[in-house]
């Protein structure tokens, strides 16, 4: 049994893999070889923010971590023993969050740490193997990955737009059409007139972003352009470029709007629209406060904001199965941002069930897929989803259930989604006989 990557992925599989008694050789090149934004040889070792997120059931992302709790998950209890104050947030310190994976995972006598860059998979060829490299994967295992899985199916810089719930988008101002018509009906457009264009391009520039990695800068040619980038090239030219009203006549006017902003369906129920050609740096706080400046977006609840960042992600709905292991190759397996997920316990929990599910191929049993009414589950389904063809990396948000039944919205829906969660993993562990990984250790620091 192989794990290439010794991130929050690798690291999670390992464990689960060890903990049910399964000899594991995990590989990781650092620190022989380094990426650009890792700075330690730790195995899990957090990039950027030391942020796991909300800690409330009253967010998606809470209720994920409490099933990565009740799966037994290594990355939970060593950010519950690291954690730091930080509000409603689960923070870490990440030294001890990194030490702690690092000297589990090495003093786990099923895992042998191999410290080398895999540049290519043709070696585990009828073997057992967990891909979880992450958004800087190798350039080397890149272009193995480019061959293996064609091209098209491997995407190298990632530009991300914000997503926004369709109950909080004000449905009494947007219209719903295609610039000429083409496509019928299938954008909703926020209209801005002159003054309100204006007053939008100033708040953009005059929005704090994020810095830009050295490694980043390469990333903007035309079509994956910042908006703030293009607002500065002139006044106009967001209104010439993503915001352009071209073909589109809003109803209530009767008139072409000065610019428009369209939103695009995200997902099949409906219940979640990007806002197309909104890849930003702006930061996340200035992202809510000018992107609801736009007519319709207001109340706008965000699921996602946008960013633009390199991440080596596979066109997973075409080549994943939910279980997440690769279609026509049995006993291969993807986790982590690789697969188009996006953060750090998104990344955690879904090398979990590849540990999990590479785990019960080695003992010959057949691989599960969590119900899509949990976090896991529903984030899966979205990525594994076959009939997506648009496919940006995803966040775990309540906006990926299924429906329930009733009117109930806002923090009471919220509420049922997750109670609705808990029993259907309770029942889905038991159905399939999936236990969780026993626990690693008592609680040894108070932060
Ligand atoms: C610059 C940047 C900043 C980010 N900031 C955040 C953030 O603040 N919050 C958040 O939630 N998410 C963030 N993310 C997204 C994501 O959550 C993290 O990248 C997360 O670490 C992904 O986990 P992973 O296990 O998939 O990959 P990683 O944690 O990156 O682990 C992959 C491991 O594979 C190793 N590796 C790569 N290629 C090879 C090879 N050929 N052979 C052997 N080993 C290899 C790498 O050294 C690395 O240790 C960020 C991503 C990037 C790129």
């Amino acid at each position: 049994m192989h794990i290439i990557g010794g991130g929050l992925a690798g690291s999670e599989a390992a464990w689960q893999l060890a903990r049910r008694g399964v000899p594991v050789r995990l590989y990781e090149m650092r620190p022989a070889r380094a990426t650009e934004a890792h700075r330690s040889d730790r195995l899990a070792e957090l990039v950027c923010s030391n942020s796991f997120r909300s800690a409330s059931l009253d967010s998606a992302v809470g209720l994920l971590k409490e099933e990565m709790r009740r799966l037994g998950s290594l990355v939970m209890q060593a950010a519950d023993a690291a954690r730091v104050p930080a509000g409603s947030a689960l923070a870490v310190d990440r030294e001890i969050f990194a030490d702690e994976i690092t000297q589990r995972i090495e003093s786990e006598p099923a895992v042998e740490v191999v410290r080398e860059e895999v540049a290519s998979l043709a070696r585990f060829a009828g073997d057992t193997v967990i891909v979880a490299s992450g958004p800087l994967t190798s350039t080397a295992l890149y272009e193995d990955l480019r061959s293996l899985l064609h091209r098209d199916h491997l995407y190298f810089y990632d530009a991300i737009s914000p997503i926004v719930t369709a109950e909080s988008i004000d449905q009494t101002v947007v219209f719903a059409a295609s610039r000429y018509g083409k496509g019928g009906d299938d954008y909703l457009n926020c209209p801005l007139d002159r003054a309100e264009y204006n007053q939008f391009v100033d708040a953009v520039l005059g929005a704090a972003t994020v810095p830009t990695r050295e490694f980043e800068k390469c990333i903007y040619f035309e079509g994956c352009m910042p908006i703030e980038e293009l607002a500065r090239r002139g006044p106009q030219t967001l209104a010439f470029g993503p915001m352009r009203p071209v073909g589109l006549t809003d109803p209530r006017s009767g008139r072409r709007p000065h610019a428009v902003v369209q939103l695009r369906q995200d997902d099949r129920r409906a219940t979640l629209y990007s806002l197309v050609g909104f890849q930003t740096k702006m930061t996340h706080p200035e992202q809510r406060k000018v992107l609801r400046l736009i007519p319709g977006l207001e109340r706008a609840e965000f699921v996602r904001l946008g960013s633009l960042h390199r991440n080596t992600f596979i066109h997973s709905p075409t080549l994943l199965r939910p279980t997440l292991e690769l279609a026509g190759r049995t006993g291969w397996f993807f986790a982590g941002q690789l697969i188009g997920v996006e953060g750090y316990v998104e990344s955690a929990v879904s090398g979990l069930l590849a540990g999990v599910n590479a785990g019960r191929t080695h003992r010959g049993r057949r691989c599960v897929a969590p119900p899509p009414t949990t976090a896991l589950g529903s984030l899966l389904a979205y990525v594994t989803d076959r009939s997506r063809k648009d496919f940006q990396p995803m966040n775990a948000n309540y906006g990926l259930f299924p429906p329930i039944a009733g009117s109930l919205r806002g923090r009471e829906k919220r509420a049922a989604l997750g109670r609705r969660a808990a029993v259907d993993l309770e029942r889905w562990m038991a159905d399939e006989e999936v236990d969780p990984a026993p626990p690693a250790f008592e609680r040894r620091y108070s932060l």
